[in-house]
């Protein structure tokens, strides 16, 4: 039973004009390219190259470690210059795989043969899908093949591909359902083989009338597949969010989609489904935005995984405005994006945006904070139901009991709701993430 939408959120400006009506390039890097071991939740990957091996496209060059892990090829040619720490979007440092990229991108033999997915059992499906190295791409990082596979796999009714895409300022998605409809929604009909009592949902915010038309019109011959457009909110595209416009259900803690009934994917993952399976490609490209006041050439663009950030505003996206200075750059958006120290480190499979603006909003508003106002607004805007208000107040007296098992601030998903709400300018989300980091460390310890 579908709902209208979902509890709480918020009404950012969605910053979309900058790129949205800017048509896929196809951006191919020059520079060397970067692989983490770590692109996905779960064991970083193993590497099965050495230091001055030839590489080619779309050739293996880790493979995934353990159940949740997930395998890496290479998005370039060329030859391995180191296997060494680097660092990551995140600031962190991650073992990663150099390839010094000879420009050719020179593909591995049999990428690009067609297969018709009606010929594979389930299992020859999820195969191909482990093989391409697919995880979540809209910034899950869950291996793709351990979702579909879950062991109420016939208890699913939900296949949902996610096209919300609620972030301000990104756009890559909506281009992507506007140019590839007739694979996304061929990679939705693939998932659907695997879930035998499920329908097939392309969840679309109504901000996006073009994305709409051409999903609509991709599923118009085809059976148990449907278009749902709901009404502009963020944070819409969160996964449960989604599970309570389609499925009319609520996750209670610790409760996975599965549980509900429902398999959630970005509508770029299932893309890259149909590629792997009917294209025997695997996951080498993604969808990316690079938006913000601040930089020449807002742009999306179809990139190579690896690619420097740097690379891509400094060429891919022209550089910085002309009498413009980059106060901040984000990885993301400017609702749950991260601020970035540098430019100088590699696009990896979750990333779809770089956002880079002329003020920093955090900075200006700093000034202006106050203690808490008690107003309540961040309370009603939670879309899980969570109380930011007094999870602030044991967040920073650091009560950890109470904040994960009286106020389940564990469960929070970072959407920033609270903060872009909050009239005393608390930064409330990032206290949230240092609350949770913290938390989580001193568990493993
Ligand atoms: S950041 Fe966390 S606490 Fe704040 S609104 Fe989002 S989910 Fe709720
Ligand atoms: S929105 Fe801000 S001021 Fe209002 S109760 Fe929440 S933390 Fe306090």
């Amino acid at each position: 039973m579908s709902r209208k939408t979902f509890w709480g959120g918020v009404h950012p400006n969605d910053q979309k004009e900058f790129s949205r009506d800017v048509p896929y390039q196809v951006y191919l890097p020059k520079g060397e390219m970067v692989f983490p071991l770590n692109q996905h939740i779960g064991k970083p990957a193993k590497p099965v190259v050495q230091k001055g091996d030839a590489v080619l496209a779309g050739q293996l060059i880790a493979e995934a470690d353990g159940f949740v892990s997930a395998n890496i090829v290479s998005s370039c040619s060329g030859t391995v210059k180191d296997i060494k720490p680097r660092r990551t979007v995140m600031g962190t440092m991650a073992l990663s795989i150099i390839i010094d990229n000879d420009g050719q991108f020179t593909p591995v033999q049999g990428i690009g043969a067609k297969t018709d997915y009606t010929t594979l059992s389930g299992q020859e499906i999820l195969a191909r899908i482990k093989a391409a190295g697919i995880v979540g791409l809209g910034g899950a990082g869950f291996p793709t093949h351990v979702k579909l596979a879950p062991k109420n796999a016939s208890e699913i009714k939900y296949v949902i591909a996610n096209g919300a895409e609620c972030e301000p300022y990104i756009t890559c998605d909506d281009q992507l359902m506007r140019t590839y409809a007739e694979e996304i929604v061929t990679g939705l009909k693939i998932m659907l083989t695997l879930f035998p009592k499920a329908e097939g949902v392309i969840l679309i915010e109504q901000n996006k009338p073009e994305a709409i038309e051409a999903m609509q019109k991709a599923c118009s011959a085809k059976a148990n597949v449907r278009v749902l457009a709901v009404p502009v909110k963020y944070p819409q595209g969160g996964e449960r969010s989604i599970i309570s416009v389609v499925a009319g259900r609520e996750l209670k803690l610790g409760m996975l989609p599965a549980d509900a009934g429902c398999v959630v994917d970005n509508v770029s993952t299932v893309r890259a489904v149909y590629r792997a399976v009917c294209e025997s490609e695997p996951l080498m490209e993604k969808g990316f935005t690079v938006s913000g006041d601040a930089v020449a050439h807002p742009c999306n663009l179809m990139i190579r995984i690896g690619t420097s950030c740097r690379e891509l505003v400094e060429e891919a996206a022209g550089g910085i405005k002309e009498g413009m200075e980059a106060k901040k750059v984000l990885c993301g958006g400017p609702m749950m994006g991260i601020a970035m120290a540098g430019l100088d480190v590699p696009v990896n499979k979750s990333n779809n945006a770089l956002t880079v603006l002329g003020e920093d909003e955090v900075e200006l508003a700093e000034p202006e904070m106050t203690s808490c106002l008690r107003c309540g607004r961040c309370n009603q805007v939670c879309p899980l139901g969570l109380t930011p208000q007094m999870m602030a107040v044991a967040a920073e007296r650091k009560n950890y009991e109470r904040y994960e098992k009286k106020l389940y601030g564990l469960e929070c998903i970072a959407c920033g709701s609270c903060t872009y709400i909050c009239p005393a300018k608390r930064p409330l989300m990032q206290l949230f993430k240092q609350t949770k980091a913290e938390i989580m460390a001193a568990k493993r310890k």
